[in-house]
């Protein structure tokens, strides 16, 4: 039999990497990995987290707001972005640390340095060019941001600067229609940026009901978060805090910083996978089976380097499923369906299961239900923002296909309708659910009467794409 220096050798220490190299140590692997950069990966270092920490800071303007109609007086608030930037930046050195002990416990040999393949069983450390062999290979690399090729672009900053700025720009022009530039816009916009959103598109969030689609765009207006539609940048000219953004119609605007959040890409270039004849697809990323097996039978990859559905818990469990499989004689596969997701744009967005447009395609008789409301405390804070609630039933079988919810705290309210969804629900099954009054989520249990489709189906179902993909 043929001996390796490792079961697995992982590429790539961030969500998917880690989780992977932590169970297969506990299966009893033995296991390597490599991490070019800082444990943790995308979500840890410049995702999730320290965007989640932005959003968090950014809403105390609405606290401080609406805090008047409940009969406080808040004085001399005022804020200072150094001061997040540090603590945001000493709990991502935590995490990291978190991170990295993870795989150390789990018995894992740690590279610091950026790997390659070199054939289907070798993969070759860039540190000192030493090359190590492996029964199976897991590249776990994530994606990078990319900008457009026009003039200028080297101007701009994509989300992985902004959480580096040396200062709070007084105003910023975000490009693009995904989620990373409607959270970066109500991030901006909160701490009090003045911010222009350009979209090529009609609405933002391609791919999302159309509901939030539009309930979104509503209140960004009433921020006063400038959302210029069927646009697009056609160069970037100036000084740092003073660009002048010409735009494709020949209209100019000024702006302190501009940032692009026009897409990621999968990091697969420059990663030997030639030399092992696996395949990619057409923006690069690795085509992979149900298993997360490539086109070469000891070549794995999971996460946003195969451009499935690009969210961190969807890496990890991906990550999990391969280390059970092939190290704990449990071989399961993870469904991409009824990923539950959520825009931490301000207001949010929480949304499981189909969008109108597509459900109205896959079901014939479709059920829809929506409410939209000025919530509770808004009839004291005075603040004119509605939430959306919005359920679709599949008529014939009476299953809840889709649970959209825009409004505080829908993540947290969507990630628990996912469960019923899960379990296949019905609409009796929630309106048989006794209301926890006074909530907002309390409308997804008392909703009943049906709301007559308002779109047409279009013609070709546009694709649903979930994560973190801005391609918008
Ligand atoms: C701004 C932003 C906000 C986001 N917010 C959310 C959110 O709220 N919720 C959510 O679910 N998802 C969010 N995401 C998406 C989420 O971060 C990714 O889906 C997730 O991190 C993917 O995990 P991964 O393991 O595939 O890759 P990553 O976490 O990106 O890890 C890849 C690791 O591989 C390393 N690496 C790359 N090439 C090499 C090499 N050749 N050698 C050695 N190491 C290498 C990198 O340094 C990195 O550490 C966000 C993403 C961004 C950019």
């Amino acid at each position: 039999m043929i001996q390796y220096d490792f079961d697995l050798f992982i590429i790539g220490g961030g969500s998917g990497g880690v989780r992977a190299a932590r169970v297969a140590g506990q299966h009893g692997a033995k296991v390597a990995i490599a991490e070019e950069y800082r444990f943790g990966g995308t979500c840890v270092i410049r995702g999730c987290i320290p965007k989640k920490l932005l959003v968090y800071a950014s809403r105390f303007r609405d606290d401080f707001e609406d805090s008047a109609g409940f009969g406080w007086t808040v004085e001399g608030a005022r804020f200072d972005w150094l001061a997040l930037i540090a603590n945001k930046d000493k709990e991502i050195a935590r995490l990291e640390g978190l991170y990295r002990r993870t795989v150390s416990n789990a018995g894992a040999t740690v590279f610091e340095t950026r790997a390659a393949i070199a054939g289907p069983n070798t993969v070759v450390l860039a540190g000192d060019g030493h090359k190590v062999t492996a029964r199976v290979i897991l590249v776990a690399t994530g994606g990078h941001p990319v900008k457009p090729d026009i003039p200028g672009a080297e101007h701009a900053i994509t989300s992985s600067e902004a959480f580096h700025l040396k200062e709070l720009p007084a105003s910023i022009l975000i490009v693009g229609g995904g989620y990373i530039a409607v959270e970066f816009a109500g991030i901006f916009n909160g701490l009090g940026a003045t911010t222009t959103l350009v979209y090529r598109g009609e609405r933002v969030l391609r791919g999302f009901d159309d509901d939030l689609r539009s309930g979104l765009m509503e209140e960004m207006a009433k921020r006063r978060i400038e959302v210029r539609t069927h646009s697009d940048v056609a160069a970037i000219a100036g000084k740092p805090g003073a660009w002048r953004v010409t735009l494709k119609d020949g209209s100019a605007t000024q702006a302190a910083c501009v940032m692009f959040a026009t897409g990621r890409m999968p990091n697969t270039r420059g990663l030997g996978l030639e030399n092992a004849g696996v395949k990619l697809g057409p923006v690069g990323q690795i085509l992979v089976d149900a298993g997360s097996r490539s086109s070469v039978r000891s070549i794995y990859a999971v996460g946003d380097v195969t451009d499935r559905v690009n969210l961190t818990p969807v890496a990890i469990r991906e990550g999990h499923a391969v280390a059970d499989t092939l190290f704990g004689n449990k071989p399961w596969t993870v469904s991409h369906d009824l990923v539950p997701t959520a825009v931490f744009s301000t207001p949010e967005i929480g949304t499981v299961g189909l969008p109108e447009h597509i459900a109205c395609q896959r079901y014939p008789k479709l059920d829809i239900y929506r409410a939209r409301f000025r919530p509770l405390k808004h009839t004291l804070s005075g603040r004119d923002e509605r939430v959306l609630l919005k359920l679709l039933v599949d008529g014939d079988t009476d299953k809840v296909v889709g649970c959209h919810v825009l409004g505080p705290d829908a993540a947290e309210i969507v990630q628990m309708a996912a469960i019923a969804l899960r379990m296949g629900a019905t609409k009796a099954d929630f309106d048989a659910t006794v209301a926890l009054h006074p909530s907002i989520a309390e409308e997804l249990v008392t909703m009943r009467e049906k709301v007559p489709a308002p779109h047409p189906p279009p013609k070709a179902p546009l694709p649903e794409k979930k994560g973190y993909d801005e391609t918008a």
